[in-house]
């Protein structure tokens, strides 16, 4: 009897069954003051997508500079947040990305990485796409920004394989008030795809988009108990991996 073949045969390092990336965006107090430690308390890594104006980057640069010295990773997350302004009303109209061009995303994104390498020194970056807008002036500038970045950061379901994702265009869940379990359920799904969950976390332990610091440490203590099998790492270095075995 004919086997079917199996379409899925990349493999993880190691004896990993999944990869997890926790990544957090727009560059907040809440980050530093509770997702860090939390990571730090279990020796796990995550990426911070930090906008260039940032209020947290301006006042405590050297606190998000010693983060990435302690291997956790720093993102683009453009200079001033633009979004599609149909989408969301709190979008200003000089940052809306139905008025901006190709080339304006790419010179602000561009600029953005210049800011990050002056915090932390490194020349390579993953970016994550801004309320998961990809179009400026309606035409899409995923392409365009390919030779900006590493990779990149979406939203979207949970792969059924790796051979064929995108490493610039990677789904991710971006999480609002989520339990404990329900992250942990997130993470179970991927591992029986034997693909990839990545976190879009915003505010940790209250604000908007949060999630709250208890159920977010549930989270990382099932990681942690579970990291000879799960691979938890940043966005960059799990791309990494991806972009090397990709077949
Ligand atoms: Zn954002």
């Amino acid at each position: 009897m004919a086997q079917m073949k199996k379409d899925n045969t990349f493999q993880w390092p190691e004896k990993y069954q999944v990869a997890v990336c926790l990544t957090y965006d727009d560059g907040l107090d809440s980050h530093l003051d509770f997702a860090v430690p939390a990571l730090d308390k279990h020796n796990l890594k995550g990426s911070f997508y930090c906008t260039g104006n940032s209020r947290s980057l301006y006042n405590r640069m050297e606190d998000w500079r010693s983060i990435v010295k302690n291997g956790h990773e720093l993102g683009n997350h453009s200079l001033f947040h633009p979004c599609d302004g149909e989408r969301f009303d709190w979008v200003r109209s000089e940052y809306d990305l139905n008025t901006y061009t190709i080339d304006q995303i790419k010179a602000e994104l561009f600029t953005a990485n210049s800011l990050l390498k002056a915090v932390d020194g490194k020349t390579e970056r993953t970016f994550a796409y801004n309320c998961s807008d990809y179009t400026a002036g309606g035409e899409s500038f995923v392409d365009g920004i390919r030779p900006l970045f590493f990779a990149a950061r979406s939203d979207g379901d949970i792969p059924d394989s790796m051979n064929d994702v995108d490493v610039h265009f990677m789904p991710s869940w971006g999480v609002n008030e989520p339990t404990g379990a329900e992250m942990i359920a997130y993470v179970e799904e991927a591992r029986k795809r034997g693909t990839i969950a990545i976190f879009m976390f915003h505010n940790v332990g209250g604000g908007y988009l949060n999630v709250s610091a208890e159920a977010h440490q549930e989270l990382l203590e099932y990681l942690n108990i579970n990291r000879d099998k799960i691979w938890t790492d940043t966005f960059m270095n799990v791309m990494r991996y991806v972009k090397k075995h990709q077949e």
